[in-house]
């Protein structure tokens, strides 16, 4: 069966790194954001962004968090940026087993920028309204996209996920009990 074409927002935040001043503003309000109540706590540990210092050199680049991998990859990347190296790893936006960051610290699980959805919708993101430096910019664009495609992603994302952490055998298990439960 052929998938329907539809449009979509893509939702995009432009990061201008030579304005970035390192202030964390928006780890701060990100972890705040998705806090359980709302507001209810700050910790970067938490934030869907993290901003890569180095203060002596006056070097500091925001990363959002994308996409979950499942394993860590072969294709690592060092960077050399004024002479100092860093860690293969310091840029990728992924959150994989191999890296503290983008997991969640109590529970592992991946965290990812969802660019803040929530009902009613914010203007912009609150990392960007946050950001008083003026290094992050929301921007909008449409694309058309296969609807099919787009469900079957999430849902892999999120059962890749949860295979990672308890194994698959134990969330069969549990949907096996939770059916008969039904
Ligand atoms: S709030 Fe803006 S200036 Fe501050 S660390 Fe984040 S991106 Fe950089
Ligand atoms: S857009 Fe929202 S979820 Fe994404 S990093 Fe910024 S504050 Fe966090």
């Amino acid at each position: 069966m052929k998938a329907e074409k539809k449009t979509k927002i893509i939702k995009t935040i432009k990061v201008n790194v030579d304005k970035c001043h390192g202030c964390r503003a928006c780890e701060v309000i990100c972890s705040a954001f998705h806090s359980v109540p709302k507001y209810s706590s700050n910790n970067p540990a938490r934030s869907r962004i993290r901003v890569i210092r180095d203060p002596l050199r006056d070097i500091y680049i925001p990363v959002y968090a994308g996409e979950y991998t499942a394993a860590e990859c072969t294709g690592r990347d060092k960077y050399t940026i004024d002479g100092k190296e860093y860690d293969e790893c310091a840029f990728c936006r992924a959150s994989c087993s191999s890296r503290d960051i983008f997991k969640e610290p109590d529970s592992g699980l991946p965290l990812k920028c969802d660019m803040c959805e929530s009902d009613p919708p914010l203007s912009e993101p609150m990392c960007v309204q946050w950001c008083l430096a003026d290094a992050l910019t929301y921007e909008e664009r449409e694309e058309e996209v296969e609807e099919e495609e787009e469900s079957r992603e999430d849902m892999e994302i999120g059962l890749e996920s949860m295979a990672n952490k308890y194994g698959w055998q134990t969330i069969m298990d549990t949907v096996a009990r939770m059916s008969k439960k039904g």
